[in-house]
């Protein structure tokens, strides 16, 4: 029998995670509870389970700790209270991008466009939507597919009929994006002028991103995106750098911050991710795999000391420290009204082939 990796105990997750040296933590975040347990103990929890009536003494001990850290637990989040004031956007502009990422999660690099036709549609029903009920704002990103600029007229004509409907609907907007940089000063200026939130990808020093995040011709791709970086601090209100972290940057991570220290000085925050074996990453394993889980968080950590000491805030989204959170990501409980080029409405940004989340429309078909 295999170590499961989640048990139910009365209505809570407890959750057996692999450490280093064949060591698990149990760990069972609405009991507030965290234990370091032997491997061959976690294989013993999986195999009785945590019911009252189990016999393995061990086991036992394990269930009477969380049947008294049942009085301090976390009660579930009440969904009604998670409705979001705002509505969430997300639009696919495109699946064709200027570079060719090792990992893509999205296989960017197919001329694939969203038509005109349903991107005025698209945006026409996100504001009636949040006029109709009475919502704060429309937050809206381009976090799906491809880079949003590759295709400049359809990213400008967007931009401009958003900036129309605001005025038009009276309803705020906030507009964030990802990108990948690679594009000169007119570019450059335009995105400051209009998005308030950048998050800029640039995975580390020159010799790190030539390799991870090459231009579609092979070329190094360092000196642009540094030139966006260095622009985007200075202009924008909200910007951040993401650095995607493989299996040959992982060990590299405390390095990545001095040089961007160096590079950059402090005003932005810097978000390290665990590359995602998805898209491209899946058939280019030869040459980039995701980093070791325990690598990770060790030098994960090591560069957020760094950082604290150099004046970066450094986040990633698999640990928050700041606060308990409901849920992992938006896709679930906010959600997110993401529509691909084809028209198709999802939830998750990441599920561009709409393969998880489509069954609560009909068909994953946008009726607008
Ligand atoms: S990861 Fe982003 S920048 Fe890189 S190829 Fe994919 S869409 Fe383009």
């Amino acid at each position: 029998m295999e170590i499961k990796k989640c048990i139910q105990f009365n209505g809570h997750d407890i959750f057996l995670i692999p450490g280093m040296n064949s060591d698990f933590l149990l760990y069972a975040p609405t009991l507030r509870t965290l234990l370091k347990i032997r491997d061959r103990f976690a294989l013993r929890i999986s195999e009785n389970g945590l019911s009252q009536g189990v016999t393995d003494k061990g086991v036992r001990a394990v269930v009477l700790l969380l049947e008294r850290s049942l009085k301090d637990a976390i009660k579930p989040f009440p969904m009604h209270q998670r409705k979001s004031k705002f509505f969430h956007l997300a639009i696919g502009l495109t699946k064709d991008c200027t570079l060719g990422c090792l990992y893509c999660h999205a296989n960017a690099g197919k001329r694939e466009e969203m038509p005109v036709e349903l991107l005025y549609k698209t945006i026409h029903y996100a504001f009636e939507t949040a006029r109709k009920d009475n919502l704060k704002g429309i937050n809206i990103s381009f976090a799906v597919g491809g880079e949003p600029t590759t295709n400049w007229e359809l990213f400008t004509s967007c931009i401009r009929r958003i900036k129309e409907s605001e005025i038009q609907y009276g309803v705020s907007v906030h507009l964030s994006m990802t990108t990948n940089g690679y594009y000169g000063p007119n570019k450059r200026l335009f995105v400051a002028e209009h998005v308030h939130s950048v998050l800029l990808s640039l995975d580390g020093s020159p010799e790190i991103q030539n390799y991870h995040r090459p231009s579609l011709s092979g070329k190094e791709s360092y000196p642009v995106v540094r030139d966006s970086a260095l622009f985007f601090i200075k202009n924008v209100r909200s910007f951040a750098i993401r650095a995607t972290i493989s299996n040959h940057s992982v060990k590299k991570m405390p390095e990545i911050v001095e040089f961007f220290s160096r590079e950059f000085g402090n005003q932005y925050h810097l978000v390290f991710e665990p590359l995602v074996p998805l898209g491209r990453a899946t058939v280019n394993t030869h040459n980039i795999s995701e980093p070791r889980q325990d690598e990770f968080v060790d030098y994960y950590i090591q560069a957020k000391e760094l950082g604290q000491k150099l004046g970066i805030e450094i986040r990633t989204s698999a640990a928050n420290h700041r606060r308990l959170v409901t849920s992992f990501c938006g896709a679930m409980s906010i959600p997110s009204f993401t529509v691909t080029t084809k028209g198709i409405v999802t939830t998750c940004e990441r599920d561009i082939e709409v393969e998880n989340f489509f069954s609560v429309f009909r068909n994953g078909i946008a009726c607008f």
